[in-house]
């Protein structure tokens, strides 16, 4: 940006859960310089912003926009296009933006069979549901709706990736994502030795609390549906994947090391590569839990 003024950032969320706001509010002595050299025009988390009347869905114009979440209803598509209207560069914040996330999940089922899930009406429009803006027919990924210059995964996403993707595009540049897998940021011991089937995460994982992490065994070679091979790393920033440190298998959250990738497709083809019997997964859909948009998780033939 030529221009001396601070460069103008602006956030909306939709169907979100503000934990990707939140990551960047906890991105320590980085906040206070990079506040210095922004100005924030609209961010809901810290100063609420009552949508309605003549003023619907009018939002400030900004240099860089970041939104958050699943598109999953009309009042979010609208809010979308304002933001797309207004923005000059827009980022898709977040995994349930880039590949739908957690809210994603709903895709497995109809819009009305949703609502009566939830509010128990079997017309689909309980008292409550009837005040709520209309569902979509499915959730969306940001980027299925409008353009979006940059994606940047992850649930959340590290707080020093979303502070480098703000300070490089405030100087018109690409910022730049680690473009690895979960495994490849993992210390783990591998012996090429795999368990031949797929073990329920009911029992923890071998290993010895006193040693570090660099001495306990693969989870997936251990047997468990560790889905490092098929995410996009970064989470544990330069240190080790957050739930390996927790001694836990990888799920998914960053979505897929591809952008267009599939973690369900991608895993099972890791495990048939390895000879492991796929059918000992329970809901194999459950692969998908993170990255269900794009039109990859489909109704169930129950409830089409
Ligand atoms: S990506 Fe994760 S942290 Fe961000 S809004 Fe979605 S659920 Fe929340
Ligand atoms: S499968 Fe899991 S435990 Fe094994 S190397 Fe990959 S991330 Fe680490
Ligand atoms: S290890 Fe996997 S599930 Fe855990 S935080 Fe990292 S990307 Fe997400």
């Amino acid at each position: 940006m030529k221009d001396k003024r601070r460069p103008r950032l602006s956030f909306v969320w939709l169907h979100a859960c503000s934990g990707c706001e939140i990551a960047l509010l906890n991105s320590g002595e980085r906040l206070p310089e990079l506040l210095n050299k922004v100005e924030i025009v609209h961010f809901p988390l810290l100063v609420d912003h009552k949508f309605g009347g003549e003023q619907e869905f009018a939002l400030p114009e900004a240099d860089i926009g970041f939104v958050s979440g699943g598109v999953a209803s009309e009042e979010h598509l609208a809010l979308l296009y304002s933001m797309r209207r207004t923005c000059r560069i827009l980022v898709s914040l977040g995994t349930c933006a880039t590949h739908g996330g957690v809210p994603a999940l709903r895709n497995r089922w109809t819009a009305a069979a949703t609502l009566e899930t939830v509010f128990g009406d079997t017309s689909g429009r309980a008292t409550v549901a009837a005040e709520m803006p209309a569902l979509l027919d499915r959730v969306y990924s940001v980027d299925e709706k409008v353009r979006v210059d940059f994606c940047l995964p992850g649930c959340p996403p590290h707080p020093e990736m979303i502070v480098h993707v703000i300070e490089t595009l405030m100087t018109d540049g690409q910022p730049r994502l680690p473009g690895k897998s979960v495994c490849e940021t993992c210390p783990t011991i591998r012996t090429g030795e795999m368990h031949r089937t797929v073990r329920r995460f009911l029992n923890n994982a071998e290993y010895d609390s006193d040693e570090p992490v660099e001495e306990m065994r693969c989870l997936l070679e251990q047997g468990f549906l560790c889905m490092g091979p098929v995410t996009a790393g970064g989470c544990g920033g330069l240190s080790v994947p957050l739930c390996v440190q927790a001694r836990v298998p990888c799920r998914g959250c960053y979505g897929p090391v591809r952008p267009e990738g599939n973690q369900l497709l991608d895993m099972l083809n890791v495990l048939a590569s390895h000879g492991v019997d796929h059918r000992a997964i329970v809901d194999r859909q459950s692969l998908l839990r993170f990255s269900g948009a794009h039109g990859l998780l489909r109704l169930t033939r129950k409830t089409k």
